[in-house]
């Protein structure tokens, strides 16, 4: 791998390991591109708070290391400058607006609520209905479709235990929008490596058969993932035996409002 672009911070409060740390390991390992992407804050109305987020006014900090971090370390890697964050139609347009005073490169949606966190369901909770997962992938396609997004985060992130002719229903839909709109999907080395519903082999069968592009991501919550040799092997087995368009150097998009 030359590239990552999904890695966090100990701002999310669930990352360890200092920022210069994840520079370093990352020079070690031979990455030529580190893109930061730490869980975003979000704005929410009332008292709700949430607990694995940057808080808004940490958000300064962030981009103000990341930046001195990439001029310091020019010469030896490309820092870009991102955030992982939610499509959560109600509250979206507040966050978008508030990324236009930073330089951020890039975002990537990590879908982890169905509706918002403050009234929807945690996606990684086990799913029933068989209905379920396509309700997810509207939102996910939702999100798409606004322009935003750089690529998708462990796009089958969500925990659906019906039946699996649903679920190949609803990935066929997502997949097919994610080529049309040349929005890469990512194969998530976390899940991987802690054995997570996630990334599920059937679901890149059905990217393949539409020929969606495929990132790998280390999705890294300390310095040691940037460079997590074991199951990149295995992403990388898969890309060559579904014959997955793998891609390293997705085009950034800058998030905003159209
Ligand atoms: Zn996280
Ligand atoms: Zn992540």
């Amino acid at each position: 791998m030359e590239t990552n672009f999904h890695t966090h911070t100990t701002r999310c409060r669930h990352a360890s390991g200092s920022d210069r740390a994840y520079v370093e390991q990352a020079i070690e390992s031979g990455l030529k591109v580190l893109g930061f992407s730490d869980h975003s804050p979000y704005f929410f109305e009332g008292d709700y708070y949430s607990t694995f987020r940057m808080r808004p006014e940490e958000a300064e900090g962030y981009v103000d290391s990341i930046l001195a971090m990439r001029r310091e370390y020019q010469d030896d890697i490309d820092i870009r400058l991102g955030f992982e964050t939610e499509y959560y139609p109600r509250f979206f347009e507040k966050l978008i607006r508030f990324y236009e005073q930073y330089p951020v490169d890039y975002i990537i949606l990590g879908q982890h609520c169905l509706g918002n966190e403050v009234e929807g369901d945690y996606s990684g909770a086990p799913h029933y209905g068989n209905d379920s997962f396509m309700q997810y992938v509207n939102q996910v396609i939702e999100a798409m479709e606004t322009g935003c997004f750089t690529y998708v985060a462990h796009p089958e992130l969500f925990n659906f235990f019906g039946e699996q002719q649903y679920f190949e229903e609803a990935a066929h839909k997502l997949c097919d929008r994610a080529a049309q709109l040349s929005i890469p999907l990512e194969i998530n080395l976390l899940g991987m490596r802690d054995g997570r519903n996630y990334p599920r082999r059937d679901f890149f069968e059905i990217a393949a058969q539409h020929g969606c592009d495929v990132i790998i991501g280390c999705d890294a919550h300390s310095p040691d993932m940037v460079c997590d040799r074991g199951s990149e092997k295995i992403a990388l087995k898969w890309c060559e035996e579904l014959k997955l368009h793998r891609i390293e150097y997705p085009v950034l998009r800058r998030p905003q409002l159209r």
